[in-house]
């Protein structure tokens, strides 16, 4: 940048915000207007929505879900469709209770039909519960099972089944751009294609799969902060606390470091994933047809799904 005068909005007024991947200043207002832009973009490229849909919103009350729900909330008042919160109480002391009230509320501003669903009710025990337990680690600060794995599963299917009950034909995921480079990076650190492949949509169709959508996918998670605190939408600032436990986290850091010195590395991740998801749904789409779980009837590619074996095994 050669002058002060760059340090500006392209319209002369303060920055809200810089865009490193961009080299881009931008004010409050063209902010908005950008992400606003993209993310109607992103749901016409990938054709998420039409009209008359019913949209189940996956709503944890934190700040990526929270701005999802407010983003379809505007976009419903051009293009009509219903719209459901579907929230998921995993039971996690002193995390959970704080976003459960912000999804509440802003369900209530925004007149959206909540439906919570609870880990005890639903598998018989809070997350916190599942992990108590496994055996700690020797320094009490590592669960024996992984919570992100079990919650992931857990949740995943409270969320479809969720969505199927509440008739909703569309289930909108708050992931981020974020979020996507490290699903990315993750399934390819651990050889798990197949699990790119599966990504955006489940290979084989099941009339019980509703079908996912992500919207925010190539919002940066710090600009879905941003947005947040500028339209005056209540966020908190708290982090899973199993989270530090997993993979992910790692991978968080990594891209983050990588994203510092080389901007645009997670839209490149991404676009990458993108260009290859063809190519990868051709390869593994003709393994494994789904049957049903015997246990829950839910669909599944071997005869009991992830969600009752982690159930039954106590997890
Ligand atoms: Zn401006
Ligand atoms: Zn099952």
């Amino acid at each position: 940048m050669k002058t002060g005068a760059s340090a500006l909005c392209f319209c002369g007024k303060e920055p809200a915000i810089f865009l490193h991947y961009a080299q881009k200043h931008l004010c409050e207002g063209h902010f908005i207007r950008m992400f606003d832009k993209r993310f109607r973009k992103t749901v016409s490229v990938h054709q998420m929505l039409k009209k008359g849909d019913r949209v189940a919103v996956g709503l944890s009350g934190g700040k990526d879900s929270t701005v999802l729900l407010h983003s379809l909330a505007e976009l419903r008042k051009d293009l009509p469709f219903e719209i459901v919160a579907i929230t998921i109480d995993e039971g996690i002391e002193g995390y959970r209770a704080r976003t459960l009230g912000i999804a509440k509320k802003e369900c209530g501003k925004l007149g959206i039909e909540q439906v919570i669903l609870r880990f005890d009710t639903e598998t018989g025990k809070t997350l916190d519960e599942a992990m108590a337990r496994g055996k700690m680690g020797p320094d009490d600060n590592e669960p024996a099972a992984l919570p992100c794995t079990h919650c992931g599963v857990l949740r995943r299917y409270l969320l479809n089944k969720g969505a199927r009950q509440a008739k909703a034909t569309k289930l909108a995921l708050g992931h981020n751009l974020d979020d996507m480079a490290q699903t990315v990076l993750m399934n390819i650190m651990r050889n798990e294609p197949a699990r790119l492949a599966r990504l955006s949509e489940p290979l084989m169709k099941s009339d019980r799969f509703v079908r996912r959508i992500r919207p925010l996918m190539l919002s940066p998670e710090r600009e879905n902060a941003i947005y947040a605190m500028l339209k005056g939408i209540d966020i908190e600032h708290v982090e899973c606390p199993y989270a530090r436990f997993a993979f992910r986290s790692h991978v968080r850091k990594m891209l983050n470091d990588t994203e510092v010195r080389y901007p645009g590395t997670k839209f490149k991740v991404v676009n990458a994933f993108f260009d290859m998801e063809e190519g990868l749904r051709m390869q593994f789409g003709k393994a494994r047809p789904l049957s049903e779980c015997s246990s829950c009837g839910e669909p599944c590619s071997g005869s009991v799904c992830m969600f009752c074996k982690r159930v039954k095994a106590g997890g």
